[in-house]
């Protein structure tokens, strides 16, 4: 007669290609029971948005279809997004498992585009998700989202003190853009005072429990990134390029630094990487092709995406109307659905990396 063991020990071949760890050593395998051949259990996946959901939830069955003894097999299928950052001291931001900081080495390679539109095809997948455009010098995501500045009406939690954020199709939006006053004065400021306000917004906005909140950074190498990727526990750094050398060069000299001050990294996405011809249906790589595969091979990171040109982006943000929501069908919204969970899956490697190293931390020592 087939036992608990015996399952457990069939999930046990299971692996996550992610993780490159079998399911049941990850604790994806929840609330089994076994009666009389009928077996019931939860498969808890690590994020909604990972690229291998399918193929893990089929492996699964193929293993329990290799069993003898089975008759039913009652799978329930979750995800619960795994903890991505140490929290410090004072639990910085407790309830909000990962934060993924979007970087640039230059102005103008679709930072804002892409943070905002990651952030959207996360949500897309069932995550929870916030956006922080800590973008202040020129705050871009209330005119990409059409919230326009002194107009949004952000609401105060008066018993928490805290901002409490507007929603956009699912997410969760701050901006410095809804301030209008801020964003004239934020000129005068200095990186250290930046910083310090940056991280205000943060602490003092009611995101209740967030999978992932993507803070959309000032562009560049300059104190302010570097200062708000080392003070705030974040998961990972993503960097956004396009192909051209210029780009990519700085994109690389900024990954460099983030390295230098050991920020964790989760890999680059290229921007503007080609344009995909409607008549002829051929990918043109109007600005060069493989700047971003040079990056990730040069730094040992991940390239997690490739998003093409598409008019549609531009004519969007401008007129407050993502691609991912007018056009979700198009290359465009389906490239960033791609990286959106190659993103995922990186957080939840860094956050079992982050897990192991706790565990190591805490273990009993042996003399
Ligand atoms: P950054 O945040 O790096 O300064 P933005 O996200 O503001 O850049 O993008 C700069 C401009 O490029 C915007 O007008 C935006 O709509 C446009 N854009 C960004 N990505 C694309 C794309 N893949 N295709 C077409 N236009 C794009």
């Amino acid at each position: 007669m087939v036992g608990v063991d015996d399952v457990i020990n069939k999930l046990s071949t299971v692996i996550d290609p992610d993780l490159n760890k079998d399911i049941v050593s990850m604790g994806m395998i929840k609330d089994l029971d076994l009666n009389s051949g009928n077996l019931k259990f939860t498969l808890e996946l690590t994020t909604p948005a990972c690229p291998f959901n399918e193929q893990i939830e089929s492996d699964v069955r193929k293993a329990i279809d290799e069993l003898d003894g089975i008759n039913n097999l009652d799978m329930n299928v979750t995800a619960k997004v795994m903890e991505g950052r140490s929290l410090d001291a004072d639990e910085f931001m407790k309830g909000v498992k990962n934060i993924v900081a979007v970087a640039s080495g230059k102005g103008g390679v679709g930072k804002s585009t892409v943070a905002l539109n990651l952030s959207l095809a996360l949500a897309k997948t069932g995550a929870k998700v916030g956006l922080l455009d800590a973008d202040i010098y020129g705050p871009s995501i209330p005119l990409m989202l059409g919230m326009k500045g002194t107009e949004m009406d952000v609401e105060m939690d008066q018993e928490k003190r805290k901002l409490v954020p507007p929603e956009y199709e699912g997410i969760k939006v701050v901006s410095f853009g809804f301030f209008a006053e801020q964003e004239h004065q934020a000129a005068i400021y200095r990186g250290p005072i930046i910083s310090g306000i940056v991280k205000q917004f943060l602490v003092d906005t009611n995101w209740t429990d967030l999978d992932y909140l993507i803070v959309d950074l000032p562009p560049g190498t300059g104190d302010i990134p570097l200062t708000l990727a080392q003070t705030i526990p974040i998961t990972g750094i993503l960097v956004v390029t396009t192909p051209q050398e210029v780009a990519s060069s700085v994109a690389s000299k900024a990954i460099g630094m983030f390295d230098k001050l050991n920020v964790p990294m989760l890999g680059v996405v290229e921007n503007m990487s080609y344009f995909e011809c409607s008549k002829c249906n051929e990918k043109h790589y109007i600005f060069g092709k493989g700047g971003a595969e040079k990056i990730s091979e040069k730094h040992n990171m991940p390239l997690l995406g490739a998003i093409p040109l598409n008019s549609g982006i531009m004519e969007g943000s401008d007129l407050g109307k993502p691609v991912m929501i007018t056009q979700p069908d198009s290359p465009s919204a389906k490239a960033f659905t791609a990286a959106a969970k190659n993103v995922a899956a990186q957080c939840s490697i860094l956050a079992a990396k982050l897990q192991e190293e706790m565990q190591a931390e805490s273990a009993p020592t042996t003399n």
